[in-house]
């Protein structure tokens, strides 16, 4: 990789027809964006990065419902042909799977960062194989990725332990948190967050609570353990529909701001 300055773009998905249990987190972009500017905080990381005006934000993608996967892939694609990376905004977790296609393009050894109650690696869920129950399965199936690593996961089921057998996913679940010395990486990372790996407490405008989960402070602190080149990011599942007064919002600027800043200082 160049020497060259690779700066972040922030791009929103507003997509959430291949959620299977509650729409809503089409509308999340702007709600976020508007928490990151929000006057009741600052734009500084706890890194010590002033994040707010080091990123491009491209706004909100327009997407054809017959054709949403192909018109996110191209659109991340344009931003790595262009040597920045990207840093989407969801949208539900369906999403990840045609960015991971623009990213594997550029990145031949990619680890994923995957932070998310969830596993996401059914083969389909409810006959949709683009559900936002199954983006992991579609990634692995096709390459896309060298490592998967997912943090958080408290919902594992057989077939979804098969799943990650067959991958050859490291699944750190839940209950054998913190694994902070297992996010020392090198080469390429990319971090997917899924909302709901937080406690319900924490971040209650998810579609699927899942309670039992991190806190905002440990997820934080393994965002921050996260070593390697950070060359992308997404936020996805942010529901505003079952948001109280904003505060999950308000949680994932604070999320971004994190990304944000450990994309800005791996290059
Ligand atoms: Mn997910
Ligand atoms: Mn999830």
């Amino acid at each position: 990789m160049a020497a060259q300055k690779r700066q972040p773009v922030l791009l929103g998905v507003p997509f959430d027809a291949n959620s299977s249990y509650l729409r809503g987190a089409a509308a999340a972009p702007p709600l976020i964006r508007e928490a990151l500017r929000c006057q009741a905080s600052n734009t500084w990381a706890e890194t010590g990065t002033d994040v707010g005006s080091a990123f491009i934000d491209a706004g909100d993608l327009r997407l054809p419902a017959d054709s949403a996967f192909s018109a996110i892939e191209n659109a991340v694609a344009e931003i790595l042909d262009n040597g920045q990376l990207s840093l989407c905004l969801g949208g539900d977790h369906s999403i990840t799977y045609p960015i991971m296609r623009a990213f594997s393009r550029h990145f031949s050894d990619l680890t994923i960062v995957h932070f998310d109650a969830h596993p996401d690696l059914y083969s389909e869920f409810e006959g949709n194989r683009f559900s936002h129950a199954c983006p992991f399965a579609r990634i692995m199936e096709e390459q896309l990725a060298k490592r998967l690593i997912q943090l958080g996961i408290r919902t594992m089921n057989d077939h979804q332990q098969q799943q990650a057998e067959r991958f050859g996913v490291e699944v750190v679940e839940m209950k054998n948190l913190p694994a902070l010395d297992r996010l020392k990486l090198s080469g390429p990372v990319y971090l997917s967050f899924d909302v709901d790996v937080l406690d319900p407490a924490f971040a209650p405008g998810v579609s699927h609570r899942e309670p039992g989960g991190m806190s905002v402070r440990e997820a934080i602190a393994h965002l921050h353990a996260i070593t390697g080149e950070i060359v992308g990011a997404d936020l996805v599942e942010y529901n505003p529909v079952q948001d109280v007064s904003t505060l999950t919002a308000m949680v994932g600027a604070k999320l971004l701001k994190e990304m944000l800043a450990k994309v800005i200082a791996s290059w």
